[in-house]
């Protein structure tokens, strides 16, 4: 996972920080150290979503005296997963269970995120709306909303410097998680594809993404990802056709090598995500049931 500390001559910003293991802070630490600064010398740090890796040590650089700014939305999901009674993890273990997650499976998702929790700072990040600027160590760059991975995922655009910090939008090797959550907008996949239209054109040379490598061609890997996920919406219209299936079941004709209840929790959701894209494009119908299972609509 990659942050970013950007120098100028308003002092020193981050761009994300991350997961608080030992590990993680320790990597924090020595990244600061290689640059000569310590972390009393952040003044502020831009966390672009709620994903634990992004906004884990943010807290701990708000108590080093930083201030934490994020997309005002965001930080209201981020107190609904994060919070000490975690109402999404819970709402997604009954989310989970109606679309045919084994119990065991299901169990082992909700404890390994519960988990995940304890690596999250408590934070009381300032609200940025999108379209605002943000200076960012002296830099001008503009707040951009781009739904999809999460709902209130945003991304900071450098114009004069033709820098977008990208987070985990727009990747270099891997596609970003889309998943379709019980508090989710109506259809991230639909949010994330149009947000990857709205950014392909951007006035950018260079991508800081989150993880991967930093990398030019900001329009040629968005057309990359748009391709991919027309073979995931074919692919998932092939795996449901045929006899009605739950979506799990589907998930796992669709990822076929799950490796962890982290793992488990991506495939259903995205699975689901794509599910609920091709609804909203008259492609599947979803039956009710228990569990509900999936149509798909001829013709
Ligand atoms: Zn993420």
């Amino acid at each position: 996972m990659n942050a970013y500390l950007v120098e100028g001559t308003g002092g020193y910003a981050l761009v994300d920080a991350g997961l608080h293991t030992a590990e993680g802070e320790a990597a924090l630490r020595a990244g600061l150290a290689d640059a000569r600064v310590d972390l009393a010398g952040i003044r502020r740090v831009f966390v672009t979503h709620l994903h634990p890796d992004h906004l884990g040590m943010a807290g701990t650089l708000e108590r080093a005296g930083a201030e934490v700014v994020m997309h005002r939305p965001e930080i209201a999901a981020a107190r609904r997963v994060w919070g000490a009674d975690h109402r999404d993890i819970e709402a997604t273990y009954a989310h989970f269970a109606r679309h045919g997650m084994p119990p065991e499976v299901n169990d082992g998702m909700r404890a390994s995120w519960l988990e995940m929790a304890e690596r999250v700072d408590a934070v009381d990040p300032v609200p940025i709306e999108d379209g605002d600027e943000l200076d960012l160590g002296g830099r001008a760059t503009r707040v951009a909303w781009t739904p999809g991975h999460t709902d209130y995922h945003a991304v900071l655009v450098d114009a004069p410097e033709g820098v977008l910090f990208a987070g985990d939008h727009v990747l270099p090797r891997i596609t970003s998680n889309v998943g379709l959550y019980p508090r989710s907008r109506d259809d991230p996949l639909g949010d994330f594809l149009s947000s990857l239209r709205k950014v392909r054109d951007l006035p950018v040379h260079r991508v800081l993404p989150a993880h991967g490598e930093p990398f030019d061609d900001l329009a040629g890997r968005v057309d990359a990802i748009l391709a991919h996920h027309d073979a995931r919406l074919a692919a998932t219209i092939d795996a449901a056709d045929g006899a009605e299936r739950d979506a799990y079941s589907i998930a796992r004709t669709l990822f076929p090598r799950l490796r962890s209840a982290h793992e488990e929790r991506f495939a259903l959701a995205e699975t689901l995500a794509h599910l609920r894209h091709l609804e909203r494009a008259g492609r599947v119908v979803e039956v009710d049931g228990e569990p509900a299972r999936w149509k798909v609509v001829a013709g």
